[in-house]
């Protein structure tokens, strides 16, 4: 096997790193649908290959969320062994702590942290973003009649304001006053040296008016501009490394004007792939992947920020998306929620105590295959760490198997009756 983590493709001595060692390759695409989304007869679904310096991610991939440099409780190669083919980390958390100059000096994310596959970066935008309104910022808000563009949490103080150039914030950790922008995450995203990294974006959440929506995409417009020229100075300063990808971050929230309007922009930049994020309503996120995917070039990966459901990404994968990260399977196992193709339940009731069956029959995970539902179930209560470690195993197993699963459906030409079938086990339709 190609040790990648020691001999990354693309980078040599006293050389910027080669970006030729970066590309996608489309393997199928989804024929056409009734609904006329799409390309040239074929809707923007497809399998495909992203070609990094640390090795391939077969498409569409999961991609499990390692906050810190680490999946918590379960150990880089135990994520290899149950098929996790990228990991991705917070570009926020790890400037908090260690420091990006840590990472640097490691040799990059994926040697400190012992992970040979390909790594991203979140740009940090999310997460400083967030401490703007204390909202969680996920993709489903009920947000009916609502509309300000000062909207604080009950409770919570205001941490973060943005600016014509960045973000002021507060650090959540310790409090120190932090500046982000454009060239201040870059320079942080260079020195964690991820395989691929996403531009410095300004997130809204669904109950800004539209008024701030629109400056907001122009914003994040010249933001993304900013960004570019700093990952090519980078690129050609720090000799020796390998290539980084840059994503471009598309929002503009629900408003397909908006969106459209963003995509163009963001695809007339030089992006290595596209970042599809930002708030938006549940039962539009299909349609804004399309709309997206109308402005982009066919050879640029596109990645779908913070997935939050198994039909959200049936909607996107069918709409054109290949990476996808979602923090849901380990923070809802920590819990005792647990996926099955049966849909979800918390293993932590009572009826699970004397159940000595697996967490779900059939399946061929670590955890599955050696333990029960009891013992989960005791090890949850009890707070013992191996019951986070056995519930994260199940649970990333699921979601990446399942994209595993599409990925197979779209290339043996059955994709409708598996997403049909498969929706109506999960939700029990
Ligand atoms: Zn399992």
């Amino acid at each position: 096997m190609t040790d990648f983590l020691n001999q990354p493709i693309g980078a040599a001595p006293g050389q910027p790193g080669d970006r030729t060692a970066f590309s996608f390759e489309t393997i199928t695409r989804l024929p056409g649908s009734p609904d006329g989304k799409g390309r040239g007869g074929t809707r923007y679904g497809r399998t495909g290959i992203i070609h990094t310096p640390h090795g391939d991610i077969r498409t569409p991939a999961f991609v499990p969320v390692a906050t810190q440099a680490a999946m918590k409780a379960v150990l880089p190669e135990t994520m290899r062994q149950l098929g996790a083919q990228c990991l991705l980390s917070n570009a926020f958390h790890l400037f908090e702590r260690p420091g990006e100059d840590v990472l640097d000096a490691a040799g990059g994310l994926g040697r400190f942290m012992n992970w040979s596959g390909p790594t991203f970066t979140d740009s940090g935008g999310f997460q400083v973003l967030s401490l703007g309104s204390g909202f969680k910022k996920t993709l489903a808000m009920d947000v009916t009649g609502m509309k300000s563009d000062d909207v604080i949490a009950e409770g919570k103080e205001r941490l973060a304001f943005v600016d014509e150039d960045g973000v002021t914030f507060k650090s959540p950790l310790n409090g120190d006053r932090h500046r982000f922008s454009a060239e201040i995450s870059m320079g942080i995203q260079h020195k964690i040296g991820a395989d691929i990294m996403f531009a410095f974006d300004e997130l809204t959440t669904l109950m800004n008016t539209r008024g701030y929506q629109e400056q907001s995409v122009e914003r994040t417009y010249r933001w993304a501009q900013r960004c570019v020229a700093e990952h090519e100075r980078l690129t050609a300063e720090r000799l020796g490394k390998p290539y980084q990808a840059l994503y471009g971050v598309v929002q503009g929230a629900n408003y397909e004007d908006l969106r459209r309007h963003a995509a163009e922009q963001i695809a007339s930049l030089d992006f290595d792939g596209v970042g599809i994020g930002g708030a938006l309503e549940k039962r539009i996120i299909g349609d804004i992947c399309a709309w997206i995917c109308d402005a982009m070039p066919e050879n640029r990966p596109r990645h779908v920020l913070g997935i939050a459901s198994v039909d959200d990404i049936f909607a996107c994968v069918e709409n054109g998306g290949d990476t996808f990260d979602c923090v849901a399977p380990a923070r809802c196992g920590r819990n005792g929620a647990i996926f099955t193709r049966h849909g979800r339940y918390n293993v932590k009731r009572a009826e699970f105590k004397t159940d000595f069956g697996p967490l779900e029959d059939g399946c061929e995970c670590y955890t599955c295959r050696n333990y029960s539902k009891a013992y989960v179930d005791h090890l949850l209560r009890a707070r013992e760490f191996n019951g986070f470690t056995l519930a994260t195993i199940h649970n990333e197993y699921f979601f990446i198997k399942l994209l595993d699963d599409i990925r197979a459906s779209i290339d043996g030409g059955y994709f409708e009756e598996f997403r049909d079938e498969s929706l109506a086990h999960f939700y029990g339709a």
